[in-house]
């Protein structure tokens, strides 16, 4: 599988290709459409904002708490039999989990669901190990046979209509070419069996750790997150440090909201819990259990006051249904781990403003994201930052500052200041300007593809309303 990197290039001519590519489009809006409404009636019957004000407040307790309950997480863990591993960023939680893999001499790792693993590009490095990683989500499964990324956190394959999977799992597994959805899974889930008996270790993520019981809570509908923690002999659970909560009492009203704003569900068909490897007597389970926290620049985000809200996330990706831009061009536009607007918030921390310029840039600011954030992030106001950031002077938080600042726009902006603190010149300018109005160009370079350049106008408020006045005074005269 390709690992796709970001560049301001790709990502300008990745938008352009999808706008005008009907089946991307068709396929987004067919299933944003569905998860919006799917969401807007499962909320129906709670009050919806009571329910957001306290989701957002147990995400803020964490974070206020989140060095005290890292280390509580990680005495309960420990104290249950979990064993503990800290990564301070992609490259090295690749190097724990690939040596956890070889202290087993496995060849074999089945997987769950993980963005931090795609975040840290994991079974790229495992193959180069020798280690064959499988994707065991159907979502996943469909994107590594077809050798993609996801293209949406929750849903990974929604680009990908019913002819184009049949395609895809007829050319890589010999299955029948079918429109019968039934089948399609039944070919999977009996493919997908045999590698679960098969692996040496299994790989899963994590949606909450409770620091107070060391109890570790997978979000999923397929039952491969079961199977991916309890059928191999050892299973790595790996996850971002900002997925910790205080208490096992936070995880219900956190889950509520996951489910509700992600798929539209009340409930997922599975929840699990594990606390434990097996114990004495126990028949089933894995015989070692690891949990691997990555930071990968979570902690430099921490430090600020603003930017540390994008921690609250639970990766529910509604944000992402319900974004003008990510319904039209796609996931894949965007060329990076998180798309949509939680990408855009994301990724600067992860990559640097110079590597996602245009990532803040690449919203129309609508505050449809924020207003369904189940956790309320600001996400506009942050954007709004970033951009801010991207053009000024940054706080040292975000790498990158200054990296959108173009010489020849801060001359306009500042001779735009002078002028306007001026007044004389300034009402010399705009009379002269009126007066060569005729001569203003029509074309001023791309932004005026799709729009009208202005013209000055004939004359200025100022005089129109002083001419006004003199008619209202000769009137009255
Ligand atoms: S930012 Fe909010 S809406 Fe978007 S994925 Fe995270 S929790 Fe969900």
């Amino acid at each position: 599988m390709s690992v796709q990197i970001y560049t301001p290039e790709a990502f300008h001519r990745q938008a352009h290709d999808a706008l005008g590519n009907p089946q991307i489009r068709r396929n987004f809006r067919k299933a944003m459409d569905g998860l919006m409404s799917k969401r807007r009636d499962v909320f129906s019957d709670w009050d919806l904002e009571a329910l957001r004000e306290l989701g957002a407040n147990i995400r803020l307790r964490a974070l206020a708490k989140l060095p005290d309950l890292l280390e509580r997480l990680e005495a309960n863990c420990q104290a249950n039999g979990i064993q503990v591993h800290w990564a301070e960023n992609g490259d090295e939680a690749c190097r724990i989990i690939r040596e956890l893999c070889e202290a087993r001499a496995a060849r074999a790792v089945i997987k769950g669901k993980s963005m931090v693993s795609e975040e840290m590009h994991l079974n790229q490095h495992l193959e180069a190990a020798g280690i064959e990683a499988l994707e065991s989500d159907l979502g996943e499964y469909l994107v590594q046979l077809n050798e993609q990324t996801p293209s949406h956190i929750i849903m990974p394959a929604i680009h990908l209509n019913t002819d184009e999977i049949s395609e895809i799992l007829h050319d890589k597994t010999g299955t029948e070419r079918t429109r019968d959805v039934d089948y399609m899974t039944a070919a999977a889930r009996a493919q997908l069996r045999e590698r679960f008996m098969a692996a040496d270790v299994g790989i899963s993520g994590v949606n909450f750790a409770v620091a107070e019981t060391g109890t570790l809570c997978l979000v999923e509908n397929e039952g491969n997150g079961r199977m991916t923690t309890t059928v191999p002999p050892v299973h790595i659970a790996v996850t971002g440090i900002e997925k910790v909560v205080e208490h096992l009492r936070d995880v219900p009203p956190l889950y509520a909201l996951l489910t509700r704003s992600a798929t539209g569900q009340h409930v997922t068909t599975y929840f699990n819990m594990i606390s434990s490897p097996r114990k004495p007597g126990e028949h089933d389970g894995p015989e070692e259990v690891h949990l691997v926290l990555v930071d990968n620049g979570r902690s430099n985000i921490y430090q600020d006051n603003e930017l540390l809200d994008t921690l609250r996330c639970i990766r529910c990706g509604a944000c992402m249904n319900h974004c003008p831009v990510y319904t039209r061009v796609g996931g894949h536009t965007y060329g990076t781990t998180y798309p949509g607007p939680i990408g855009k918030i994301l990724m600067p921390h992860m990559l640097g403003l110079e590597a996602t310029k245009d990532l803040p840039t690449a919203s129309s600011l609508c505050g449809a994201c924020g207003e369904v954030c189940p956790v309320k992030i600001p996400i506009p106001d942050l954007l709004v930052r970033l951009r801010r950031e991207a053009v000024g002077e940054g706080r040292g938080n975000v790498p990158g500052a200054g990296v959108k600042r173009s010489r020849k726009e801060l001359l306009a902006w500042k001779g735009w200041q002078w002028l306007a603190t001026h007044p004389t010149v300034w009402r010399g300018s705009t009379m002269v300007a009126g007066k060569l109005r005729g001569l203003t160009p029509t074309k001023l370079g791309p932004w005026t593809e799709y729009r009208t350049a202005p013209k000055p106008a004939k004359a200025s408020l100022h005089a129109l309303v002083k001419a006004h006045q003199h008619k209202d005074g000769e009137g009255r005269s």
